[in-house]
Parts: C-alpha cells; sequence; structure tokens
C-alpha cells in the first residue's frame, strides 16, 4: 500500500464467516471475526527472518478495500476470531488499537516517563491509554478546543493535562516541562514543535498520514534534534499487528474501547454517519456502521 492508494474508511471491521474457500483450515462459518485490513505474506524474506512487520507482498484484505457492505471477500489469513467476551464493535476497534500499539510500542515508554501525545482522535486516545499501561508518568494531551467529546476521553484514558492547541502555544508551554516522549498523531508540521518542546534525549514516535504531497512536507531544526540527541521514530502498522493482543486486553478489560463509539449508524444511513464525522466536532470520536441481519 502506497499514500496514493490510502483510503482512510472502512478498513476497520468484524463480522460472522459465512462460507469459506475450500482450502480454508483457519477459519469455520459461524466464527466471529476480526479482519486485518492488511496482512504479511509469512513466506518472503523478511517475514521468515522474523520481521513481518517489514514484509513487502502483503496483502489487502479485499479487492476494494472498503468494509462498507454487508459482505467483504476476504483473505482467510487476515482474519482473527475473537470469543463471545469481546463484541463486534470492539472488535472493529482493534484495526486502530493496533495502529496505537505500534505507535506505543516504537516509542519505548518506560516507567515513569512523561509522555506528550498530539492529537485526540481515536488513535491518540487508545495511545494515552496504552502508555498509561506502559508506566507512563504525566501524560500530556494537546488537542483542538472544539473537541469536546475526545478532550473528555483524554482524560478518562489517564491524561493529566490538556492543551489546546488552538488556544495556547504547545511549546511555551511545555518547553520548560520534562517531556520524554511524544506520540504525534496529527500532521507533520506539528513534528516541528514537538522537537521544541521535547526534553534532551527524547523519543519522538509518529504515526502520521498527510492528505497531499503539500501537507506531507515540513521544515525541521535538525541542529535541534542533533543537540537534544532526539530521536525520530515512524511507525507504520501495515501489516496490521498486534490483533490477538489487543482482543485479549479488549476481552480481559485492560483498554475499554466501547466510549470511543459515539455514533451508531445503520449501513443505510451512510450520507448521516459521513455528516455526524464531519460536522458535529464537538462530539464525534468513532462512528460504528452496523450492516442489519
Ligand atoms: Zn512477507
Amino acid at each position: 500500500m502506497n499514500a496514493q492508494e490510502f483510503k482512510p474508511f472502512g478498513h476497520e471491521f468484524s463480522g460472522i464467516v459465512e462460507k469459506t474457500g475450500k482450502n480454508v483450515t483457519n477459519v469455520k462459518p459461524g466464527d466471529r471475526v476480526a479482519v486485518e485490513s492488511s496482512s504479511y505474506c509469512g513466506t518472503c524474506d523478511m517475514c521468515r527472518n522474523g520481521h513481518a512487520e517489514l514484509c513487502r507482498n502483503k496483502y489487502i484484505f479485499a479487492p476494494r478495500y472498503n468494509a462498507f457492505a454487508e459482505k467483504a471477500v476476504c483473505k482467510a489469513g487476515a482474519l482473527v476470531k475473537f470469543d463471545e467476551s469481546v463484541s463486534f464493535e470492539e472488535a472493529a476497534l482493534v484495526e486502530p488499537m493496533g495502529v496505537a500499539m505500534d505507535m506505543v510500542e516504537m516509542a519505548d515508554i518506560g516507567l515513569n516517563d512523561h509522555v506528550a501525545v498530539y492529537g485526540a482522535g481515536p488513535i491518540a486516545l487508545m495511545a494515552i491509554r496504552l502508555a498509561k499501561l506502559k508506566g507512563a508518568g504525566k501524560i500530556t494531551a494537546l488537542a483542538h478546543s472544539h473537541s469536546a467529546a475526545r478532550i473528555e476521553l483524554a482524560r478518562f484514558y489517564g491524561a493529566d493535562e490538556i492543551v489546546l492547541t488552538d488556544i495556547e502555544d504547545p511549546v511555551a508551554k511545555l518547553k520548560d516541562e520534562r517531556v520524554d516522549r511524544v506520540l504525534v498523531t496529527t500532521p507533520p508540521q506539528t513534528l516541528r514543535d514537538a522537537a521544541e518542546f521535547a526534553s534532551f534525549g527524547a523519543i519522538i514516535s509518529m504515526i502520521g498520514i498527510a492528505k497531499n504531497k503539500e501537507e506531507s512536507l515540513c521544515t525541521l531544526d535538525i541542529n535541534r534534534i542533533h543537540f537534544k540527541r532526539l530521536q525520530l521514530r515512524f511507525s507504520f502498522a501495515s501489516p496490521a499487528l498486534f490483533f490477538p493482543k489487543c482482543l485479549d486486553m479488549i476481552s480481559h478489560g485492560l483498554v475499554d474501547v466501547k466510549p470511543l463509539i459515539s455514533h451508531r449508524f445503520p449501513l443505510e444511513e451512510m450520507q448521516k454517519a459521513m455528516d455526524a464525522l464531519r460536522c458535529d466536532k464537538a462530539h464525534a470520536v468513532k462512528v460504528m456502521m452496523t450492516a442489519s441481519e
């Protein structure tokens, strides 16, 4: 998958296996499954050398790469089973949770590290909870003031302090504080601020896809990064990883993903769902679409 193929909607879903091909052995009709948005091949050099995350033969779960449908044809290898301790809605959130987990793992958060999280979308919110579980001390979330529900959730998941990025200057606010790790889920330009307020020796871990080439470009003060001994690390959770771990953590109550669902619509009301996501900035977090039986 390259940036041109990236589709922001419809790749996070779960369902019930209805039929399988004749050579499929890992799932059977009736199984509850979450679907990896992309999976590793298991046979290339990288996979066989123990680096499935670097697989270059990865495949996308279905030809059209969109799950806004009552049924979808999926590769059997992309299906991860779960039991009734996890709901279908929760299982649909495992994909972005895996993305958050990849970013958090990449940041190498240690006990009592102070962490700043840029953004307050679902991935950032889950990252706050995962950072807390990793042992983070103080967590600061940086969010736009219009995102009332997301700000409340940031506190719910473990943020100790909120910086409203449209009202306060994050650099002025944080540059004299200890910030050991920065998790960036916002457009690339925010990296510049992160490099300014990150403490000496900090690690900045980023998952961010720009909408276009222009937004993708950003200017960084390399001397600041060099003399502050910062590390910039880029997370890219494709192939999708960590589904079993995420399902297990949800099942055991370590991460409560249900509060992320702000809206629910039947599949027939796609337009209303998109409008809610686009227009209802104060309340929209995750919009869940459900196909009728
Ligand atoms: Zn491979």
